[in-house]
């Protein structure tokens, strides 16, 4: 075992031999018979492991989610604020810290770890405009003497699943907003990148969060069905793939509860002939093959309109000159897949590809990195001549692998975008503004970039992934996360101006019409 840094983590930060549960304001080890090893993808070393919890385990750290709630959501905002402003800070604080840990476990490089960071911290600085985020509405006078207000309550007790690829922003979505609303919340985190969110714990604690407001439990279905299931928990929002978000939402659904979920894509870059081809050729190149194209908004599709197709030689070229290697190594564009199955998984996609038909015009699948030799490493992938029926195009490959497809206008484009299930994120490349008009508008995609390759918003906005890409009503961060987050009551109250005593009871119905 090896740690990223020579500090002293003994108190909860990973990487330590093994990951512990929080549970109450305790990091507490769990009792549980089943691990599941963690690896540094670099170099599949066994770099820690991660409990399977116990069900009591579980049901502790609900039982404690539950039991802060009442004292949380009756925590004034202003102090609840407070929390979140001195969270914010010592993230800032730690963000290399916390990026390192990401690259051990996750793999992808130094720098796109701190943008791992840096992303979900923006969430936490956003959640600090809580007391302007969570206002109700009111109308008074709505008939004599009668005023109208809603106000934006917590639901209670919140739980997380997080995915792989993001394993310090996408926690960081869901369980800030969530409390600062005032609700409590438990977090599975992705079994394969526990470490960042054990971290991010530590700090939250550190920041001043009351013991079992966050409470954060490990494992695969068992753990997953649990939150499904457990009668005490409101809401959960998902982020990860279409197989498991489809069944959370259906199962989270069916007990009564909220869900949110976010799933995989595939996104499509559409260049048209009159871009500006420096820019556009460089933009491509990193939305694809950045984070080893483990982004769900990796640009992992182009479509190529008119005399654009002749800029795929260039783009190969750009390409080739990517430096594949292990993340903490200095100048290193992209890191090793998360594991051998992945890898393997990858280099299935990309033979079917070649089998159906696509012209292989770059291939990764042999890169062998110096000292690297045991990592899960696939270099820059380029398929050309595709097809929309072809396995390589219809399934999320989630790996450093552009998929190139060519259309004769723009318009033939767009059908080909809106034929596709996924509504996640798209970009167009032009220099006219109405070519760029009419693709934002006319695009069925809910993150439309014009000349931006990875339209993520930030979070003043929401993420707006749509169709195959979404399932849930209120999409995260933004207002629409504090839509999610919370439920409306509304109070109705009469005074009347004449006196505080009502003289003759009201017999009927009121009509609000007098
Ligand atoms: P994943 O679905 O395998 O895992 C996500 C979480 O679900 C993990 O916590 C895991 O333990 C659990 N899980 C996995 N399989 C399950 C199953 N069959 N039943 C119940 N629970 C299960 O996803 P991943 O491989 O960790 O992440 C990659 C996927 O996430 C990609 O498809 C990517 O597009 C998607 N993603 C989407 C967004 C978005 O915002 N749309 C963001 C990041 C990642």
């Amino acid at each position: 075992m090896c740690a990223p840094s020579g500090k002293d983590h003994s108190l909860c930060c990973l990487p330590q031999p093994t990951t512990k549960l929080f549970i109450d304001g305790k990091f507490v080890e769990s009792k549980t018979t089943e691990w599941i090893d963690i690896h540094n993808p670099a170099t599949n070393e066994v770099v820690a492991r991660v409990p399977k919890a116990t069900t009591s385990e579980m049901e502790a750290a609900v039982a404690s989610c539950k039991k802060a709630f009442w004292n949380w959501s009756e925590t004034s905002v202003l102090s609840r604020q407070q929390i979140f402003l001195r969270y914010q800070q010592l993230i800032k604080d730690n963000l290399k810290e916390i990026s390192k840990l990401i690259t051990f476990e996750q793999g992808k490089t130094l720098a796109d770890a701190e943008g791992d960071v840096f992303r979900g911290l923006q969430v936490v600085e956003h959640a600090c405009s809580v007391t302007s985020l969570i206002l109700g509405e009111t109308m008074p006078s709505i008939t004599k003497d009668m005023d109208t207000c809603t106000y934006r309550l917590p639901l209670g007790v919140c739980a997380g699943i997080a995915p792989f690829n993001f394993p310090a922003m996408i926690p960081l979505w869901m369980f800030p907003m969530a409390m600062v609303c005032g609700n409590t919340f438990l977090m599975k985190p992705s079994e394969r990148v526990p470490g960042a969110l054990m971290f991010l714990a530590k700090l939250f604690q550190d920041a001043g969060a009351p013991d079992g407001t966050l409470n954060i439990i490990h494992g695969q279905h068992e753990a997953v069905n649990f939150i499904c299931d457990h009668p005490d928990i409101r809401a959960i929002s998902f982020v990860g793939s279409n197989q498991a978000g489809e069944y959370i939402y259906e199962r989270g659904s069916r007990n009564g509860k909220r869900v949110q979920a976010n799933m995989g894509a595939k996104n499509h870059g559409v260049v048209m002939p009159d871009a500006n081809k420096e820019n556009t050729l460089n933009q491509l190149v990193g939305a694809a093959f950045g984070a080893a194209g483990q982004r769900c908004m990796a640009l992992s599709t182009a479509i190529l309109v008119g005399e654009a197709q002749k800029w795929l030689p260039e783009l190969v070229e750009r390409a080739k000159n990517l430096r594949v290697n292990a993340g903490d190594q200095p100048g290193a564009d992209l890191g090793p897949l998360i594991s051998p199955q992945a890898k393997e998984r990858v280099c299935h996609l990309i033979q079917k590809g070649v089998e159906e038909g696509a012209s292989l015009l770059l291939d990764g699948r042999n890169i062998k990195v110096k000292g690297y030799e045991n990592g899960n490493f696939v270099g820059p992938t380029i398929l050309a001549n595709v097809k929309p029926n072809m396995t390589c195009y219809k399934e999320e490959i989630f790996g450093p692998v552009l998929v190139v497809l060519e259309a004769d206008t723009l318009d033939d484009a767009i059908e080909m975008v809106n034929n596709n299930p996924y509504g996640n994120g798209t970009a167009i490349f032009t220099t006219n503004g109405a070519t760029a008009r009419k693709y934002s508008h006319l695009v069925d995609v809910g993150q439309v970039g014009v000349n931006v390759p990875i339209p993520v918003p930030l979070p003043m906005f929401s993420f707006t992934g749509s169709r195959a890409s979404f399932r849930g009503d209120a999409n995260f961060y933004g207002k629409q996360g504090v839509q999610f987050y919370t439920q409306l009551k509304t109070i109705i109250s009469q005074w009347k101006e004449e006196d505080a005593t009502v003289t003759k009871p009201a017999v009927v119905m009121p009509t609000m019409g007098n």
